[in-house]
Order: C-alpha cells, then structure tokens, then sequence
C-alpha cells in the first residue's frame, strides 16, 4: 500500500503539489471550454445585433430618395415664398415622419437652408436652420445619396441622416434628409449582461447599451484626429475622451481589460464585426465573469476535495505510525524478553552445572557415608568373625600336628584324612573372607533386577558368626520362586546386615532369642520382614528412629538405619519400623516387583 511508505511530514508537500496541479490544469481546461462556449454565444449575440442594426438602418435608406421624387418637393423648392405650400408640405412631412417612424423629417434648399420640416411646430424646428456643412449635405448637393451619422446640432440627439437630391431638369434644387433617432437602435438590448456598441472608424463609441462610453474612444486619438473630428462637427466639437480599456480592438475576438482608478479592473471578451457599408465596427463586450465564477467554484470544490484527501491521508498515515509503532515497541518488548530469557537460561544453566556438581558431592558423600556405616557393620561382625576364624584356625593346627604325629607313625591313612579335614576348614575359611571382601568392598550404585532370597541368604551368611556368638536362632522363610526387584544387590546386602545385626544385639539380655525373616509378595510390591524377640523400641524413641545419629548404643553411631533408608527410597522403596504386639521389634522393607524380566 503507497499509504504505507508515506511519511506524515510528506503529505502536505505532496497534496499541496497535487491540488495546484490538478487546479491549474483544470482551471486552464475549464477557462478554454468556457471562453470557447462563451465566444460561440456571443458571436451568436453580436450576428444578431447586427443584423437589428443593418435592418434599422436600411429601413430608411431610400425614403429620401422616394420623397424627392414628389412633385411637391420640386414646387416647394422652386416656390420658396409660396407660404400656403410651405404648410402643405410641413404637413406632408410631418405625416410621412410619422408614418415612417423617423426622428425627423425635412427639406433643405440649395443653399442648405430648412425650408420645410416635420418639426416645424415644435419649438426645435428646423425651419429656417442652415445644414450646409453637413456631409450629408454636401454628398446630395453632388447628386449622391448621402447618409452620416451625427449629434442633432439644434436636438444634441444622435441621429443617423439620409439624403437625397430633388432634381429639377437635371439640376439639384434642393436636398430632402431624414433623420433617425440612433437610440432606438439601443432601446431592446439595453439591460443584458452583455455591451452592444458601436465605433466610427476612428473608434470613437457613437451606439452603446452602456450609456457613460458614448462619445469616447477605445483608444487614445492622435491631436490631428481630434481636430479633424472637431472639424466635422459630427460630435458637435466635442473633445474625444478615451475610455480606460486595454486591448487588442483589432481583432475579430480578443480578451480585454476595463480599469477604472481605484475600482478592481473587468475583463470582457470582445467580438467585432465590420460594418463596411460605414466603416463601422460593430463590437459585443461580454462580461467574463461568470467564467471566473465558474472557475472559483471549481476551485474551491477542489479545494475542500484536497483538504478531504489530506485528512484522510493524515489519518492513515497517523493509523500506520501508530501500528508501525505499536510493531516497534513489541519488537523491543520481545527482544527484552528474548534477552532475559537468555540472560534466565544462562543462570538457570549455571544453576543447573552448580546443583549437579552438588550433587555428585552430595552423591560421594553419600557414598563415602553408606562405606563407613558398612564399615562401622563390620567392625560389629568382626569380633565374631574373627571368632568364626579362630576356630577353624585352630583346629587345623591340630590336625597339623596329628597329621605329624601319624606321619612319624607312618599312619598314612590318617595323616590323608587329616589333610583332606584341613582343605574344607580352609576353603570355609576362603569363603568366610570372600563374603567379608565383597561386603565390603565399595558399592558401584548401579541398580539391576536381582532375585531378593540370594541377597537374603548372603546377608545370613555374613551374620552367622554373630548369631552363633549370641546364641540367636534365625530362621529364613523364603518362597521357592524367584522374587524380582530393581536394586543394587551390596547395598542392599548392607541394610539387611545392619537390621539382622541390630536385632542380635537388641536381644542381648533377652531370654528367647529368634529372629525370623519372611520374604512374602502382594500384587505390586515384595516385603522384606524382620521380627525379633528383643525388648522392641521404646515409645519416645520410635521418631526419631531413622534420624541421622540416632542412637541408644554407648559405642553406636546412628548411621545404619538413616542411610537405610536412604537406601531403600532411592530404590523406590519404604523402610519402617514397628513393635509386635507382645516385645520383640518388626523391620518392614518393601519394593517395587519387577516382573518378567531377566536376571542381570
Ligand atoms: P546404631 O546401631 O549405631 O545405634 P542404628 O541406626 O542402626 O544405629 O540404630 C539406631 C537405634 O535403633 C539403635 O541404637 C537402637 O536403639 C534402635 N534399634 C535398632 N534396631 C532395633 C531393634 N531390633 N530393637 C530395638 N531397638 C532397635
């Protein structure tokens, strides 16, 4: 979309810069149209003024001519004193002026003196008034037909003067002119808003619907031209004003210009036509105005069309900043959020390195702490280890030293024998210590699915010293299938040495002393229980149990049960402890069953 490129501080350059081309190229069109349509009317205008004009005109032509044919002009003019005659062609002129419709009608003699008018009984009369110096006269008096254009010297009223010769045998005697009155030619186009008008042919205004440019010129008159106007009298020695017009008046169709001082100038479109019969010219002056008017409603039209066009432009422009806006500020806002998301995940991760080294430590720790309470299980054991050692220890000496004797004796059989006695109390000798080796050896930590009644049978084994030093009777019910569970099998060797170990030395002073080890299954779960006939544990002690260094022995660390624990929920399981109901303690161990998979 353009509007999207607009820059808001562009839109006014470029409407302003639009309007004025689009004004000043309509303008230009409408004000060619409208002169072309204007020019088409007027010429219309002025082709019918001119032909009222002509037709005006002509309409007197030849009436002179007709009168001067009448007998009684010859006997008027041959009878000049004749008094009774002079009234009867006074009247006749008078009836033919009214017939005709002319301003005047009358009779000169050869000297150009009025012998007869149609006037003669106003008190204007011509009778009696010399005209000699009328062109008209002086054409007629050549035996031409005259006419001219003139003010009335005795009415000051323009009149446009026909005239003809009376002829007598061939001689003028005399000279009959009629005289019409040029403002009827006005008369019906006076009011419209175009100017008829017409100039002699030294451009002087003699015919005009505006009647303050009569007697003026349309341009400046050289002295010798306003002398010779003088001269001639026509406008009664008038001096020839020019009218304040600028143009080209020589031509069929121009534009010219009106100013009068202080007043805003007009402009009129002037047409001319020729009137060559006269050397007249026959001008329309048509106001422009209504062109400008036309031209200004265009203009403002357009104006407020622009104005509309920059409002609305503003208000998308406005529309785009604020979304162009509204997209910056997102874009930062993301990238803020981009940013402290990055700046988060670099802590997180620092966090995270952090917390995994922790806990390795913890892990190691963890280890290190599971090794000495192991090792704090078989510094229990070894009293009675060591004791399980002695024992074989010793009677192998003395089947050494018999097997001696009956070597000296030469009793092979029996020294055979003793030898072959020596071998097993070595090899239960091997295992006791391979089974303290792998007790005691570190726990890798790695789990596996195991059978739960070898770790039983092993963890039995390591306390058989003990139970046979103590006195304790321990019987293991195990069932005959392969109990599966996931867990490291030297840890839980460890915890099952600490509880059995913590049973034999709880019945210390006890009277019967039985240890019972049941390994049963429930749907989801195997348990592991140890119940002993030793005094239980006491009410207050039963909390806090399983809290790291908790314990009633004097040489005890309280270590075995908390990292029993421990152990056990590492493994998904749950150790707990409870009193049966008579004396005697229960160790309960449970974890998750592992089915149909394989031993590891
Ligand atoms: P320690 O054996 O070093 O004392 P343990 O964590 O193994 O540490 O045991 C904590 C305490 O739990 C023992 O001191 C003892 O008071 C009690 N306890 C453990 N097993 C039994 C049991 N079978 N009967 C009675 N009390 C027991």
């Amino acid at each position: 979309m353009i509007i999207n490129k607009l820059n808001s501080r562009r839109i006014p350059f470029i409407v302003f810069s639009l309007y004025c081309l689009v004004s000043l190229s309509s303008a230009t069109l409408l004000w060619k149209y409208s002169y072309q349509q204007l020019t088409h009317s007027s010429q219309k205008q002025l082709e019918l003024f001119s032909r009222h004009l002509e037709g005006k005109l002509e309409r007197f032509a030849y009436i002179p001519q007709l009168l001067s044919r009448q007998s009684l002009m010859v006997n008027a003019l041959q009878t000049p004193n004749n008094t009774a005659l002079r009234e009867i062609i006074n009247r006749h002129l008078d009836t033919t002026n009214q017939i005709i419709g002319a301003s005047d009608t009358y009779l000169l003699n050869i000297q150009g003196t009025t012998i007869a008018s149609s006037n003669w009984l106003l008190e204007r009369s011509f009778v009696g008034k010399n005209f000699s110096f009328r062109p008209y006269f002086q054409e007629a008096m050549n035996g031409k037909k005259g006419d001219y254009f003139a003010l009335g010297s005795t009415s000051s009223k323009r009149g446009y003067y026909y005239s003809f010769p009376v002829k007598y045998a061939g001689e003028v005697i005399g000279v009959v002119v009629v005289k019409m009155d040029v403002s009827s030619i006005e008369k019906d186009w006076i009011g419209k808003p175009q100017h008829f008008l017409v100039t002699d042919p030294n451009g002087v205004v003699f015919i005009s619907t505006q009647e303050t440019w009569l007697f003026q010129s349309l341009s400046v008159l050289s002295e010798a031209i306003q002398d010779e106007i003088k001269q001639e009298w026509r406008y009664l020695g008038k001096h020839i004003e020019v009218l304040p017009f600028d143009g080209k008046f020589d031509q069929s169709s121009s534009l010219i210009r009106f100013s009068l001082d202080g007043k805003f100038p007009r402009y009129y479109l002037a047409l001319t036509k020729k009137y060559v019969k006269a050397g007249w010219n026959i001008r329309i002056f048509v106001p422009t105005k209504s062109i400008t008017y036309s031209i200004v409603i265009l203009l403002i039209l357009l104006t407020l069309l622009f104005i509309l066009l920059y409002l609305i432009l503003i208000l998308f422009a406005q529309r785009q900043m604020r979304n162009d806006e509204k997209e910056r500020l997102q874009a930062k806002a993301k990238q803020q959020l981009e940013f402290q998301v990055m700046q988060r995940t670099s802590a997180l991760h620092a966090e995270i390195n952090e917390r995994h080294k922790t806990e390795l430590a913890l892990k190691n720790i963890q280890k290190e702490l599971i090794q000495a309470a192991k090792l704090a299980v078989l510094g229990q054991l070894s009293a009675s280890i060591s004791h399980e050692l002695n024992n074989p220890l010793a009677a192998i000496r003395s089947y050494a030293d018999n097997a001696l004797i009956f070597l000296e004796r030469s009793k092979i059989a029996k020294v055979s024998s003793n030898l072959i006695r020596i071998t097993l109390l070595t090899d239960r000798m091997a295992t006791i210590s391979a089974q303290l080796k792998a007790f005691a050896r570190k726990s890798d930590g790695v789990m596996t699915v195991i059978a739960l009644q070898p770790v039983l049978l092993a963890s039995f084994e390591l306390v058989k010293p003990q139970l046979k030093a103590s006195k304790v009777k321990l019987v293991l019910k195990l069932p005959s299938n392969n109990i599966l569970v996931k867990a490291e099998p030297i840890q839980l060797e460890q915890i099952f040495v600490n509880i059995l170990s913590n049973a034999i030395q709880a019945m210390h002073d006890s009277d019967i002393k039985n240890i019972d080890v049941t390994l049963s299954t429930s749907q989801y779960q195997a348990l592991v229980e140890v119940c002993d006939t030793g005094p239980g544990i006491a009410e207050s002690d039963i909390g806090q149990l399983f809290e790291p260094f908790f314990t009633t022995k004097e040489t005890g660390l309280g270590l075995g049960l908390s990292i029993s624990q421990q152990i056990i929920n590492s493994m998904n399981g749950h150790l707990w402890a409870k009193n049966k109901e008579n004396f005697g303690a229960i160790f309960s161990i449970s974890l998750p069953l592992q089915q149909n998979q394989e031993l590891k």
